[in-house]
């Protein structure tokens, strides 16, 4: 396929946020597509190279794209100025390749036969060198390739080109948006929750693609769990009350401790071990204690496996709070912090062993295949757990979950159909923490969509945020409060460096606001913010309309609490549909309006 055709389908996506009409232009490309090249235009129109499990390493400095865009010294002068102005490098190089060229005669035919003769297979195998040749080599050497494809590009190939190796590619077509695209050119409508399965399992857009082009619904049903393709991770609901848990769950359910650690999701290979956040990214250097013992300590050949890193006191032996074993994430000093910060890994899940996908297994028979699967030790150990049948044993396990200095609890379904629900948040699981006792609402994991300059003490900083929910059901955001209270001085000094590198000029396609903040962010920042209560909102657009017209859900009072959910992706946010059941579950009347 021609770069080209791509291109336009990105520019006629870019034009629309209509999630339907997206998933059409992209069904439609994908029907024209060879099946052999539909895994890399899958990649390619999100902006990527690999799955989001492989480290992406395409973001180039906006200087050396700027010196390929410019054929000459005078050309790269102007791309600079218009950088500044415009602030979006694919529009730059479109605008400069639209340029006239002074003195030159066009003649009809006889101009530039190579434009638009670049082929998707050309641009990945310029994207793969320009990676190998990231963080070493010179200048000219690193963007070589980009120069030569951008000499034979249209200027609407070269926007798209140009943003996505700078690594923002600002089109919205989301993971739920390609997988409606798959079943609409492929399928059927029904075939969805089956497609959107075999992405769960493999987190791989591309591969789930090119499965279905190539083997239909027969090969996607096939699609297995496998070491080495991280599985999107099962997640709980919430209940305000430890009655209502016993209850939902029948009256009889598997309760655990809920640690307040890091989740890891754990592929152990014949000689490898390799560590996932729940965002996809690599930990395994940042546990390489936990990775040995997990592989020393495994009988089986192979296996998946999943639990909660935390830290723990050297001397006491006592669980500490989530932040310490937050110094594991640090690129440097890992020796030392292993050394000072021990971590202790609770396992509570095993989704694969020795060729057997056991996703589809109920919870107490993957609990006993993890527990005997394992030579316990210091170092991995299981969750705490036991089965109850009564409010009153239920909450005592509470307590003692509290006293052990954990973050509350989480109930498991023990019921025939308790299996693994890869990518799901449902009622399998449900927690419950020791937040839900002090104030109305849980704790919200917000992306950071918008700031404001701040005022009087705040002066030339940001002074407040705009935070944004994720809404799963268009794969958009939604705003759902402005967020000024619980920065300390160092975090407030710290927002430009945590936050500018997804600086936009305008409002990100994907991010639906009526507040309009003094700058934009692309949704990428999370943080943990506590709230009194959700009310209506005639400014904020979470579930707009849902609940009156004209109004959406806002989050009353909120406070930052000081942590930035860096394991989390923006779309792993707490959802809009989190908040509505929340606002739902609260008690009194909310018929205030909030800011
Ligand atoms: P939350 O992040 O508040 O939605 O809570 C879900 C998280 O709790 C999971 O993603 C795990 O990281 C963590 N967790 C701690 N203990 C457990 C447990 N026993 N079972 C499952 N998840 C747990």
């Amino acid at each position: 396929m021609l770069y080209s055709e791509l291109a336009e389908t990105l520019d006629r996506l870019e034009a629309t946020s209509k999630r339907l009409e997206m998933t059409t232009i992209l069904a439609d490309l994908f029907r024209t597509a060879d099946p052999d090249e539909l895994k890399d235009i899958v990649y390619l129109s999100q902006g990527k190279v690999h799955p989001d499990f492989f480290p992406q390493k395409i973001g180039m400095a906006d200087k050396l794209i700027l010196d390929a865009i410019g054929k000459s010294d005078e050309e790269v002068r102007k791309a600079e100025e218009l950088w500044v102005k415009i602030g979006d490098i694919g529009v730059v190089a479109e605008r400069i390749k639209t340029r006239p060229v002074q003195g030159t005669l066009f003649q009809f035919g006889s101009e530039k036969p190579e434009m638009g003769t670049v082929t998707v297979k050309e641009v990945m195998s310029a994207l793969y060198k320009i990676e190998e040749t990231a963080g070493k080599g010179s200048a000219s050497k690193k963007n070589e390739p980009l120069k030569m494809l951008l000499k034979r590009m249209t200027p609407l190939e070269a926007r798209f080109l140009c943003r996505m190796v700078n690594g923002k590619m600002r089109v919205g077509a989301g993971d739920m948006t390609i997988l409606d695209a798959l079943a609409e050119a492929f399928a059927t409508k029904e075939d969805r929750p089956a497609i959107e399965r075999a992405f769960n399992v493999t987190c791989d857009l591309g591969f789930v693609a090119e499965t279905i082009a190539k083997g239909g619904m027969d090969a996607i049903d096939d699609v297995k769990v496998s070491v080495g393709n991280p599985v999107k991770v099962m997640l709980a609901e919430r209940l305000p009350s430890v009655e209502e848990i016993v209850e939902r769950m029948g009256g009889e359910c598997a309760i655990e401790y809920k640690y307040d650690g890091i989740r890891v999701q754990a592929h152990i290979g014949k000689d490898t071990v390799k560590l996932y956040s729940r965002r996809l990214e690599d930990l395994t250097s940042n546990f390489p204690d936990i990775a040995e013992a997990l592989r020393s300590r495994c009988r089986f050949g192979e296996a998946i496996i999943e639990g909660e890193c935390v830290a723990v006191d050297p001397d006491t032996g006592y669980m500490l709070p989530f932040q310490n074993v937050t110094h594991r994430r640090k690129k440097h000093g890992i020796d030392d912090a292993v050394r000072d910060i021990p971590v202790r890994m609770f396992m509570f899940d095993i989704l694969y062993k020795d060729g057997e996908d056991l996703t589809l297994r109920p919870y107490l028979d993957r609990r006993r295949a993890l527990e005997n699967g394992f030579e316990m030790g210091d170092s991995i150990q299981m969750t705490t757990m036991r089965i109850v049948r009564s409010e009153e044993e239920g909450r005592e396990f509470f307590d003692n979950a509290v006293a052990a200095r954990c973050e509350g609890v989480m109930a498991k379904s023990i019921a025939d159909n308790s299996v693994y629900r890869a990518g799901n948040r449902g009622f399998l699981w449900i927690k419950y923490k020791k937040d839900y006792q002090e104030s109305l609402t849980d704790s919200f994991d917000l992306a950071v969509v918008g700031a404001f300059y701040g005022m009087g003490k705040r002066a030339g900083k940001y002074g407040a945020l705009l935070m944004a929910s994720y809404d799963q059901e268009n794969g958009r955001f939604a705003t759902v409060c402005k967020l000024g209270t619980g920065f300390d001085d160092a975090f407030l000094d710290g927002m430009p460096d945590l936050l500018n590198g997804t600086l936009t000029k305008e409002r990100p396609q994907i991010v639906d606001a009526e507040m309009v903040p003094d700058v934009w962010f692309e949704p990428h920042v999370v943080l943990e913010v506590v709230a009194a209560e959700i009310t209506l909102s005639p400014i904020h657009t979470a579930a707009k309309g849902v609940y009156r017209e004209d109004s959406g859900l806002g989050i009353r009072f909120p406070r930052f609490t000081g942590r930035v959910r860096d394991d989390k992706e923006a779309e792993q946010c707490t959802t809009v549909s989190e908040i509505s059941e929340m606002y739902e579950m609260q008690t009194h009347d909310s018929d205030g309006l909030s800011e």
